[in-house]
C-alpha cells in the first residue's frame, strides 16, 4: 500500500494507491497553517487511519507547495508553520517509517512523466500554470532533485526587458520577494494584471477567455500579450533544458489556445530553425500531486 499526500493551503489529502499505482480510496481534512506541531499531529491521524483501515503500515509520499531542499527544510508561502522545519524527518520519527516529501509541482512533473501526457518521453518538463507558476524535469523517468529543491522555479525568471519595454508593462512585485519575476504577468492572476494594466478592467482569468472566444477585441489583445510573455517564458525552459515535451497543468491548462498558439510563441524567442517541444495537456491534472508522491515513495523506496 502506498499513500500519497497532497498537502495544500487549505486541505490535505490523503489518496491510498496499491503497488501498481491504482487509485483505492482516499480521504481529506483541513490544513493547519499556523501551528506546526497540529500540522503534524493531522498528517499521523490521516496515515494512521489509513493502517487502521487497510490493516497496513502504508509507504508514505508527500507533495507540498512551496520549495523543499535535499535534506528535507521547507520554504512554504501556503503552509508558513513548515517553513524552516524538517516535515519529512519529524514525520518519520513519529511513524516509524521513512516518509519522503518533495514540491507539490515537481511531483506533477513526475506523475504526467510516468503513464501520463509524457509517457514515452525521455525528457519531460511539466509547467504548472494556475495561481503560481512552477514546474520540474523529470530525465528518463527520474525527477530532478536539485540540492535547494529550487530547481523548477520557472515563474521566478525574470520577465525579458525587452518585452517590458515593447508592451510597457509596470515592473510588479512577486510574492517570492523579488520583482520582475514572469509569475504576476503569465499565472493566473497575471492574466487578469495584464488585463487591468491594458484596459483597465478587472476581469478573471475565464471572463476574459470567454470574451475573446466572443470576438472582444480588447480581450484578444491581452491573450496575444499574454501568449508573446508566455512563449518567452518556455523558451527559457527550451534554452535551459531543450524538453521532448512540455505537460501543462493547473487552471490555464484548460485554455485550448495554449495549445495552438504556444508552439509559435516559443520559437519566436528561439534561435532561428529551432523548435518549441510538443505542448501537451495534462492526463491527471489536480491528481497529480498525490499520484506524483506515491510514484516518488515507490522510486525512492525499496519495498
Ligand atoms: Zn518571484
Amino acid at each position: 500500500m502506498i499513500y500519497g499526500l497532497d498537502i495544500g493551503g487549505t486541505k490535505i489529502e490523503l489518496t491510498c494507491f496499491n503497488g501498481a499505482l491504482r487509485k483505492l480510496d482516499s480521504q481529506r481534512t483541513a490544513t493547519p497553517v499556523d501551528d506546526f506541531q497540529a500540522f503534524i499531529d493531522t498528517l499521523v491521524n490521516l496515515i494512521e487511519s489509513a493502517d487502521r483501515q487497510h490493516g497496513c503500515q502504508g509507504v508514505v509520499g508527500i507533495g507540498m507547495p512551496g520549495v523543499i531542499d535535499a535534506e528535507g527544510h521547507s520554504l512554504s508561502a501556503n503552509v508558513p508553520c513548515a517553513t524552516g522545519r524538517n516535515v519529512a524527518e519529524t514525520l518519520a520519527a513519529r511513524l516509524k517509517r521513512p516518509v519522503v516529501v518533495e514540491n507539490d509541482c515537481r511531483l506533477f512533473a513526475l506523475s504526467e512523466a510516468h503513464g501520463g501526457a509524457g509517457a514515452g518521453y525521455a525528457h519531460v518538463y511539466g509547467a504548472v500554470l494556475g495561481t503560481g507558476a512552477a514546474g520540474g524535469l523529470v530525465l528518463d523517468g527520474n525527477l530532478y532533485r536539485s540540492r535547494q529543491g529550487i530547481a523548477g522555479e520557472y515563474g521566478h525568471h525574470p520577465l525579458p526587458a525587452s518585452l517590458r519595454e515593447q508592451y510597457q508593462l509596470p515592473l510588479l512585485d512577486c510574492g517570492c520577494g523579488l520583482s520582475g519575476c514572469l509569475e504576476p504577468y503569465i499565472a493566473g492572476p497575471g492574466l487578469a494584471n495584464l488585463h487591468r494594466h491594458l484596459c483597465g478592467e478587472s476581469l478573471s482569468a475565464p471572463e476574459l477567455v470567454e470574451r475573446w472566444r466572443a470576438g472582444d477585441k480588447n480581450a484578444i489583445a491581452t491573450r496575444e500579450i499574454h501568449m508573446d510573455l508566455l512563449g518567452a517564458a518556455f523558451a527559457n525552459l527550451v534554452k535551459a533544458y531543450d524538453p521532448d515535451i512540455i505537460v501543462l497543468g493547473g487552471g490555464l491548462s484548460c485554455i485550448e489556445e495554449i495549445y495552438r498558439d504556444l508552439p509559435q510563441a516559443i520559437e519566436r524567442h528561439l534561435f532561428a530553425g529551432f523548435h518549441a517541444p510538443v505542448i501537451a495537456p495534462p492526463k491527471f491534472g489536480d491528481a497529480s500531486g498525490a499520484r506524483g508522491a506515491a510514484l516518488l515513495a515507490r522510486q525512492t523506496m525499496e519495498f
